[in-house]
């Protein structure tokens, strides 16, 4: 039978820690999660290689490194309240729940909320709800949030978002067009101000919303 704690391991101390994340709290966050119950059946055997694979409703689970890196760039902390847009399979939200008080995670298709729905309560993760749902807007009934990260590429960063940070707060959100974006990180930084960052290119499926962003819409940096 597979020693699914030494690929954990393995894959922490290869792909994860080897490539630059220093961040324990993420470390000991991925050593822990099972990332071979987020996977399609079947591929459990691929699920401590640095890959992104697919998953229902032609999506992907995201390659580990960049949901290491993401939760890293967010600063989550224990006692955060995060907001996650593309719950997907529902592993980052998992990763960010062993770290954060509190996890909402989002995604439009029922099909795949439910799946993870059903995966974080099976693996009793008692601090994480999945949502059915639109989450360009956001989700104003648990805002404000200390961290938001958007698993997703859109062509702007939804105003929505931005608006349900808290003070302080850090959203991570892909940036640009289909097939290539930047990851964005905005900080809240007072009431009215914000700064934004360019932490350099990455690949996400696209974000699908009702949110109106403007074609040509970019990050700052
Ligand atoms: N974080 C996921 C995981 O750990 O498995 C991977 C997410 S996958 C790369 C991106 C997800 O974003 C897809 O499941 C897609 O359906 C979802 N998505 C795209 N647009 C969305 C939106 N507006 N609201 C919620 N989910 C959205």
């Amino acid at each position: 039978m597979a020693d699914y704690q030494r690929m954990r391991d393995h894959m922490v101390e290869v792909h994860i820690k080897r490539r630059g994340i220093r961040d324990e709290h993420v470390l000991n966050a991925m050593r822990t999660v099972p990332r071979e119950h987020f996977v399609a059946e079947g591929m459990a055997e691929f699920a401590y290689e640095d890959t992104p694979l697919s998953i229902e409703e032609g999506q992907t689970i995201s390659q580990p490194f960049i949901v290491a890196a993401m939760i890293e760039a967010a600063e989550v902390r224990p006692g955060d309240r995060v907001l996650e847009v593309g719950a997907g399979s529902g592993y980052a939200a998992a990763v960010i729940g062993q770290i954060a008080e509190r996890v909402y995670a989002i995604e439009r298709h029922e099909a795949l909320a439910a799946s993870a729905r059903q995966r974080v309560t099976d693996l009793g993760y008692d601090n994480i709800e999945v949502i059915t749902g639109d989450g360009t807007r956001g989700l104003l009934e648990h805002a404000p949030f200390d961290a938001i990260l958007v698993a997703a590429g859109g062509p702007a960063v939804p105003q929505a978002l931005k608006e349900q940070l808290a003070v302080g707060g850090r959203l991570l959100i892909p940036v640009g067009k289909e097939f290539s974006q930047i990851l964005c990180k905005v900080i809240r930084r007072t009431e009215a101000e914000y700064e934004e960052s360019n932490l350099g290119a990455v690949i996400f499926v696209p974000l699908i919303g009702e949110q109106r962003w403007s074609e040509d819409g970019r990050c700052a940096a």
